[in-house]
This record gives structure tokens, sequence and C-alpha cells, in this order.
């Protein structure tokens, strides 16, 4: 039976986090009670506080490696650092979040006997050798493959993020390895429907299910469109490939289309552009400043900082 009479009470841990915090505008928006915890490690109050006032949205400052306890109908397990540099950061406090906190987490689904809804990531497959990766490669429960989009911290880290803010601010772009490694990037709104989707799906089905975009990208081509979408003048600033990078990504989301009958709408330049237009705003500030490029004519030709290869050599 629900708390609640008819209105579901939902949980969502790292609720104001990147994909947290528009998971609770969909449940809002439905019709639900959201109880949202974040130790704000990464979590940002940006994200959330147009909710201040919405009186079905409660906010608790918890790290969910302590025990907690919360009257709720279900559960959603989001609260991890997602960015290679945040789960770096602090590998043993990340492992205790993955480890102790989903312990926590289950146990409270137990104990209140409601469904729990636990977010994994791509990075379970490695660098993979089957291409693309299906769920029975290795690991377990839903995975998510880069998901991008507004509310992404400037300061994430991510390949997105990253290439965006610096194109709007005129600074270097920085290209880690030769720029063939892909990866498959999937719209936040997208990733929330396919969340829901799973959430909503007969308790026979348990996963592990991929969730990702199975249009692939190489980096450099993700470098030229975002230089093509801001009309930057920023050079390439090319850097060592990173530690055990993955070469390829790209999930095979066949189960999710088959299970859920769900598959990703928007496509990565449409994607693009809104989340541009999000650190267009963020960004106000610097683009004023001038910054970003203001004089069609000034615009420099862009090349990459080393050997000057032309855009057609990395895309
Ligand atoms: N990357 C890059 N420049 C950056 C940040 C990342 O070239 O400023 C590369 C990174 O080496 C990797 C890819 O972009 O090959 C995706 O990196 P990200 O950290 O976004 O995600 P993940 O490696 O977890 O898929």
């Amino acid at each position: 039976m629900r708390i609640n009479g008819s209105r579901k009470r939902v949980l969502v841990t790292g609720g104001a986090g990147f994909l947290g915090s528009h998971l609770i505008d969909r449940l809002i928006a439905r019709g639900d009670d959201v109880l949202c915890v974040d130790n704000f490690d990464t979590g940002a109050t940006a994200n959330i506080e147009h909710l201040a006032h919405e009186p079905r949205f409660e906010l608790l400052r918890h790290d969910i490696c302590h025990p907690l306890h919360a009257e709720v109908d279900e559960i959603y397990n989001l609260a991890s650092p997602a960015s290679p540099v945040h789960y770096q950061y602090d590998p043993v406090q990340t492992t205790r979040t993955s480890v102790n906190g989903a312990i926590n987490m289950l146990e409270l689904a137990r104990r209140l006997g409601c469904r729990i809804f636990q977010a994994s990531t791509s990075q379970v497959y490695g660098n993979a050798t089957v291409h693309p990766q299906p769920e029975h490669y290795w690991g377990k429960v839903a995975r998510f493959f880069n998901a991008y989009g507004p509310r992404l911290s400037l300061a994430d880290g991510r390949v997105i993020p990253n290439l965006i803010a610096q194109a709007l601010t005129g600074q270097p772009i920085t290209l880690y390895g030769d720029g063939r490694q892909t990866r498959a990037f999937c719209y936040v709104d997208d990733l929330i429907d396919g969340i829901l989707a799973l959430m909503a799906s007969p308790a026979t089905f348990t996963g592990p299910v991929n969730l990702g975009n199975p249009d692939e990208t190489t980096i450099g081509e993700l470098v030229a469109l975002v230089v093509e979408l801001t009309g930057s003048p920023s050079l390439i600033e090319r850097r060592p490939q990173l530690q055990d990078d993955p070469a390829r990504s790209l999930p095979d989301i066949g189960l999710a289309r088959q299970v859920l009958g769900w598959e990703p709408k928007v496509t990565l330049q449409e994607g693009l552009e809104r989340t541009i237009d999000y650190f267009r705003r963020g960004l106000g500030a610097a683009v004023v400043a001038g910054k970003a490029p203001a004089d069609e004519g000034n615009r420099r030709s862009w090349r990459i900082a080393e050997g000057m290869a032309s855009r057609q050599s990395l895309a």
C-alpha cells in the first residue's frame, strides 16, 4: 500500500546531481512526492533551487554511506560521483558510496518492501573487446553510457562540458589522445525516459540493461561539432591519452528496445545545441566580457596546436 494514499513518495539519492535533478523534475511533474538526498560532494544546490517552494519536494543533506530511515514507496539510487576527475579524486570514498551506500539503500528497500533502481555505468565494460557491448558481456543493473545535457557542471571534467566551456571562453580545447576513441552520448531527457521505463517494467525484469544512445562518435568528431556549433576561435591542445581510456564505447540497446520499448530520440547535434545554450546562459559574464568570439572577421580558423592538422583529419 502506498504510504501517502494514491500519491507516490519517491526517494532519489544523488538528487542534487546532474541526472538526479532531471529525474526529480519529471517525478514532480507527474505528481509524485520526492525526497531528495544528497551529500553535496558533487551535487549542487543550483540544480534544485527552482524546487525550493515546491510543496511536494523535500531535501535532506545526508551521505548514504550511513544508514537512512525514510518512509517511501520507491527508491532511485543515483548517488555517486560520475565524472572520472571526481570519482578518481577519493577512490576510497567513491568505493564506500558504491558499496556501503548501495547496501544501505538495499536494506531500506528490503525493510519497506519497495522497488529500487540502481544506477551503474558503462565503465564496467572496461576497454571492451566486444563491440557494441551487450549486457551479458560483464556486470549488472541499469548502465548509463555518457549522459550529457543542461546542469552538468562546468568543472565536471567530462568531455562535453569541458569542450563547450573551453569553446565558449576561447580557451584551448583539450583533446586527449588521437581523437579516434569513440563514445556514444545520450541526451539527458532520453536517459530519464529510460530510467522511468525500467522502474515501471514488470517485477520479473531486473536488468542489467544498457541505457545509452546507439550513435557512435569519435572524440575528434565531437570536437569538430562543438567548434562548429559554438563558432569558437579556440585552438586544439593535444594532451596525452588518459590511462585505461576505453578505445571504443557503444551500447547494444537491443534489450532496452525489446523489454522497455525505449530508444533515444535526441540527436547529438540537437542535444549539443541545447547544452551549449545552457552553458552560454551560465557563462554569460565571460561571453559578454569578450572572451568568446564577437567579431566574425577576427575568427581564426581552428587548428590543432601541435602539428596544425586539418579539421578533416580529426573527424
Ligand atoms: N576527453 C578529451 N578532452 C577532455 C575530456 C575528455 O579528449 O577535455 C576524452 C577522454 O580522454 C575520453 C573521452 O573524451 O576518451 C570521454 O571522456 P569522459 O571523461 O567524458 O567520459 P568517459 O571516459 O568516462 O567515457
